[in-house]
This record gives C-alpha cells, sequence and structure tokens, in this order.
C-alpha cells in the first residue's frame, strides 16, 4: 500500500491508483470530464488538475506515489479549471432546452457545481450535420466535447475501431472510423459509446414519435413487450434503488400509455431456449457446426458477420427473443385472439439501441408475413414517454402481464445478465439429453463479470464444455483458439458460447437509463457496482419463480401442442429462425 495526503488528509491506496481515485476514497470529488470508471484515462478534458508539490497535474493519469502530498482545490486550480471549461462550452451549442440529456447531462452538472454563469469567450460551435445513418444511434458534432470516451470504449473496450479522432488542435472531430458515415462503418449498434457520452453528443435514434403515432392511429392494435433488463433498471429514472424489479408497474403504465395488450420478452426467451437448447443438442450430437454460439444480442451477430463471416455457420439460427415474439403475435396470437394480423403492431422496449437496427434486418423480417417487430424503443425513451405522459410511475398499482404471451419462467428472467442464457440454455438441454431435471440450477463460474467464464459440465458422463464472453471485446481470444482448433483439425475448446456485446449482458445496454450524479456512491456512469445491483435483480426473480425452466412453461408447451408442433420442426424454424450474411466491415 501508497501512503500519501491528499488536501492534508492522510490516505493509504494501493500502488499504481491514479489521484483521482485515491481522492475518492476520503471523499474528495476531483472534477473529470473525461475519465470514466470502464475506460483507462485519457486526459482528455484537463478538467482534473491538482498540485502536486506546487507542479500542475492531471489526477486521472498520476498514479500515487509514497510521501506524495496532493492540493485539489486551491484558488489557482478553481481559475484555471473555470476556464478550461468556459473554452469547452465556447464551441458547445447552448441549446440544454432542447436537449435530449438536458438534466441528465455532465457537462450540464459540472457548469453549474463550479458557478460558470457567464462565458466571455466567443461562441464557435460546429456546423457539421448530424450521423443519424445506423437508425439506432445519432453522433452530433455540434455537441461533442471531444473527451474521446466513446473512441476508447468503441477501440479499447469493445474492440469494434468504428469510432476515430479525425484531424488535431481546435478543429479535431469523432467520426466513423475512415471518415465515413457510421453505417458504413465497422459498427455494430451496441450504443456502448451511447451509454458513456458525458454529454448530448451520442444518443439513440428517437422513436417515440412514431411509436406516438402507432398507438394514435385506431386502426391499429398496437401491442408491446418488454425486455428482461428493463424491469430492473427503468426505476432508476424514478428514484428507486438500482437493481428494483419493477416489472408489475411496467405493465401498468404501458397500459396507461394505450397499449392494446402487454406482452413480455421473457416468454419469447423461454420460447428462444426451447429452440436453442433443441439446435445445440441435435448439432452437438451430429458434431454440426460445434461450437455453437448464441445468436440472442444483434450486436454479437453483427460483429461475427464483419469480423468473422467464416464463422457465420458457429450461430445459432434462432431469432432474437423479440423478434420472436413479434412473429408468434402476428402468427398465432392474432389468430387465437381472431383479429387481423395486418392491424397487428409490434413495439419492443428494450435495453439495446442494436436491436432498433435489428428490425430491419431483411434475414429477419417477414416470416408471418408482417414485419416481426414494428418499432423499437430503448429503456430510456420508455422512461420518456411515461414521463410525458404525466404518470405517477412511483406509486402505480402492479398490474399482471397478459396472457399467453406473457408468462415466463425463472429462465427467461436471467437472459438479460452475462451468463444467464447459457444458464437457461443448459437447464433444458440437460433434461433433453437425460430425460431428467438438473438438481442443481445454477452454475456459479459462468456468473460474474468475468471477461471469459468457461467451465465443463458433465451431462450423466458426457463432457460438454461452454464459455461465457462478457462483452464483445473479449471474444478475440476465443475466436482464436477455435479457429486455430479448426484448421488443426482437432477439437474445439468449446462445444456451446454464449456472447453478449454489452459488458455485463443487456442489464448494462446502450439503451439503459444514465446513471446520474457524481456522488460517492454513485460515480458518474455505468459502473461494475451497479452491474451488480441490476444482475442481482434478475437472479432474485429467477430464484423466487415458481417455475425455473423454460420447458416447464405451460404457456409454451401449448404454443408448439396446438400451433408450432415440434421444436425446430418446420413451422417453427419459418417462423422463429434466421439467416446471416457476411457484411462489409467499411462501405463505400
Ligand atoms: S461524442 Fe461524446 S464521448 Fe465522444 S468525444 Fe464527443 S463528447 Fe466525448
Ligand atoms: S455503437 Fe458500439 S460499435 Fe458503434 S460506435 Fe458506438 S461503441 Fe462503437
Ligand atoms: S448485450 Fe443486450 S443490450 Fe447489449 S447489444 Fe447485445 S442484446 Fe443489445
Amino acid at each position: 500500500m501508497v501512503k500519501l495526503k491528499i488536501d492534508n488528509i492522510e490516505v493509504e491506496v494501493a500502488p499504481d491508483t491514479s489521484i483521482l481515485d485515491a481522492a475518492r476514497t476520503v471523499q474528495i470529488n476531483i472534477p473529470t470530464l473525461c475519465k470514466h470508471p470502464d475506460v483507462d484515462p485519457s486526459a482528455g478534458c484537463g478538467m482534473c488538475i491538482v498540485k502536486v508539490g506546487g507542479r500542475i497535474m492531471r489526477s486521472c493519469c498520476t498514479p500515487v506515489s509514497e510521501g506524495m502530498e496532493v492540493i485539489t482545490n486551491d484558488e489557482e486550480l478553481k481559475e484555471i479549471r473555470k476556464m478550461v471549461l468556459k473554452l469547452i462550452l465556447s464551441n458547445h451549442p447552448n441549446d440544454c432546452l432542447n436537449c435530449s440529456r438536458s438534466n441528465q447531462c455532465e457537462l450540464q452538472d459540472i457548469t453549474a457545481e463550479l458557478g460558470i454563469d457567464q462565458n466571455e469567450i466567443v461562441k464557435l460551435v460546429s456546423q457539421e450535420p448530424k450521423d443519424d445513418t445506423t437508425g439506432a444511434i445519432v453522433l452530433d458534432p455540434s455537441k461533442c466535447i471531444v473527451c474521446g470516451r466513446c473512441v476508447n470504449i468503441c477501440q479499447n473496450v469493445q474492440n469494434v475501431w468504428a469510432l476515430s479522432y479525425l484531424r488535431r488542435g481546435f478543429v479535431t472531430k469523432i467520426t466513423g472510423a475512415n471518415d465515413t458515415k457510421l453505417a458504413n462503418s465497422p459498427c455494430i449498434k451496441c450504443g456502448q459509446c451511447v451509454a458513456h457520452c458525458p454529454t448530448g453528443a451520442i444518443t439513440d435514434y428517437d422513436n417515440t414519435r412514431r411509436v406516438s403515432a402507432l398507438l394514435n392511429n385506431k386502426k391499429n392494435i398496437t401491442v408491446v413487450q418488454i425486455a428482461p433488463a428493463v424491469r430492473v433498471a427503468l426505476g432508476e429514472e424514478f428514484g428507486f434503488d438500482f437493481g428494483s424489479n419493477l416489472t408489475g408497474k411496467i405493465y401498468a403504465a404501458l397500459r396507461r400509455l394505450g397499449f392494446a395488450k402487454v406482452f413480455d420478452t421473457n416468454f419469447a426467451a423461454d420460447l428462444t431456449i426451447i429452440e436453442e437448447a433443441s439446435e445445440f443438442v441435435e448439432r452437438f450430437t451430429k458434431n454440426d457446426n460445434i461450437p455453437m454460439f448464441t445468436s440472442c444480442c444483434p450486436a454479437w451477430v453483427d460483429y461475427v458477420e464483419k469480423y468473422y463471416p467464416e464463422n457465420l455457420a458457429n450461430l445459432s439460427s434462432c431469432k432474437s427473443p423479440h423478434q420472436m415474439l413479434g412473429a408468434i403475435a402476428k402468427t398465432y396470437w392474432a389468430e387465437k385472439a381472431g383479429v387481423d394480423a395486418s392491424k397487428v403492431k409490434v413495439v419492443s422496449v428494450m435495453p439495446c439501441t442494436a436491436k432498433k437496427w435489428e428490425i430491419g434486418r431483411d434475414e429477419t423480417m417477414n416470416s408471418s408475413g408482417y414485419k416481426d417487430v414494428d418499432e423499437v424503443i430503448t429503456t430510456r425513451e420508455l422512461a420518456k414517454m411515461i414521463k410525458a405522459a404525466g404518470i405517477d410511475f412511483k406509486h402505480l398499482k402492479e398490474e399482471e402481464a397478459d396472457s399467453p404471451l406473457g408468462e415466463y419462467s425463472g429462465a427467461g428472467t436471467i437472459f438479460g445478465v452475462t451468463g444467464g442464457v447459457m444458464t437457461a440454455a443448459l437447464r433444458t438441454a440437460y433434461f433433453y439429453i437425460t430425460g431428467e431435471e438438473l438438481g442443481k440450477l445454477n452454475f456459479e463460474a459462468i456468473e460474474g463479470l468475468k471477461a471469459v467464464k468457461a467451465a465443463e459440465i458433465d451431462i450423466k458422463g458426457t463432457k460438454v464444455r461452454i464459455a461465457v464472453v462478457n462483452g464483445v471485446g473479449n471474444v478475440a481470444p476465443v475466436m482464436e483458439a477455435i479457429n486455430k482448433a479448426k484448421s488443426e483439425g482437432s477439437e474445439p475448446p468449446y462445444h456451446f458460447i454464449e456472447v453478449m456485446a454489452c459488458p455485463g449482458g443487456c442489464i448494462a445496454g446502450g439503451g439503459q437509463p444514465r446513471v446520474m450524479g457524481a456522488t460517492f456512491d454513485k460515480p458518474w456512469g455505468i459502473n461494475n457496482e451497479i452491474r451488480k445491483l441490476r444482475s442481482k435483480g434478475l437472479y432474485n426473480e429467477d430464484v423466487e419463480a415458481q417455475n425455473r425452466l423454460s420447458h416447464k412453461n405451460e404457456s409454451i408447451k401449448k404454443l408448439y401442442a396446438d400451433y408450432l408442433g415440434k421444436a425446430g420442426g418446420e413451422k417453427a424454424h419459418h417462423l422463429l429462425h434466421t439467416k446471416y450474411r457476411e457484411r462489409d466491415l467499411y462501405k463505400k
């Protein structure tokens, strides 16, 4: 441990701790706009200056040393910080009232905290147009403060390299890599840049107006579904603790917004497990395109299509759960309810920006004869709609989802967290292989936030090697090992692999609420503590569920008995499976 003094307070921290992090251990909050717990420091914004032995240094990238004496807040430092901030503000529009980040903006907060009420520096704001080409995320150069978080997360955490800096000095800008529009870049629409941007410069593409238009057209029967991860995060927008599971309140709010039926993607997560576990058992038995990858994360699918097209056959052919629910709502449910399927419109509330892009994939869209899902909004956008409608969410009475597409097992609910899809699939695959239920339903080895989690599961003497990749940025070594074994003709290192693009899984997806407030127990932005709390919210629901197995979901059993026939059979395959294709990393 290293001992030092910060503002005359004795501090003891591990070597290599930055001064900025060391200060937080004694409740001193040094302002910063570029440092985020998920990324290495970039020393980009210049706000975190401190004095060490009289010299001014950036605290985010200066490690502590024995006997160091640090001053974080004297008059000179305050004045320099104010000047740095005024320079940043001089090329930022005064657009707060019309900005989607208003009230949830680090730049706005820090401006208020430092007491900047006037700025004598002449404004010079970028006139570059917005890039909304992906239909999932929007980059607005006029609001960019070039802090570099998005580039850092996209390159160094996600390993996608879709964003980069262009030019130097005052005219530096953030752009799609190779100065392309984002739709033509390698971007996989994961939205991690959105989740980490401190300002309104990268946001999700706003679909709330389109959803309102669907609801206002009285000829439509507009139904809605919520993804697993939405239920343990939406409450943060309304003052609930991290990880509070508010499923019943969310159903009630959706009815008040005017949705004709409230369904749950957890139902379709159970359906995905039936299809995916059957597919795995068949492929494993025949040694056909093993390892098999999960396919419920569209950003991961996009990544394989762009970076590993030689592995497309390894992806499960299952659609993602919300696409499955869309196809079933427009066929089975419409028939059962006696309504015209052409009038059924499906809205998905997702923690995910990539799903906005996914619903436009040619390969996924029309198996029911209609577009599977009509619109996707994020958890954040749902919060916006609830607030705009004047609904007192906090005090809403809990309601139930509509049957049958609202019934789900504990296995369905843990889809939202890294390791959850694999756990749910193994529970059912074990039953399919042995005809017996697993004694212990959790696999500790694949829970938690480690980059790659691996285990060998003994299924009555058959060894199944599994891996769970937490964040697409951790997949490269796994792919290398798989492709090396393939080229050498040896046994694959794994048989079944789950990959979720966002670190932590969907609970920390690009569309989840922003974590607000620069307090010490809740630092700015998503971090691992919050990932754990949201995950716990889902695991608790699983543990408390009466049924924790997808194959025991009675509504799913009835769906197969009355309509789909056999898992993986012709009808199920037509409605619930999809195809993949190689995509260009860069489009001309
Ligand atoms: S887009 Fe946002 S995260 Fe990226 S550099 Fe600009 S302000 Fe920072
Ligand atoms: S959405 Fe994901 S891949 Fe695309 S620019 Fe942002 S971080 Fe990179
Ligand atoms: S991990 Fe979840 S939220 Fe993130 S891109 Fe994949 S499906 Fe979307």
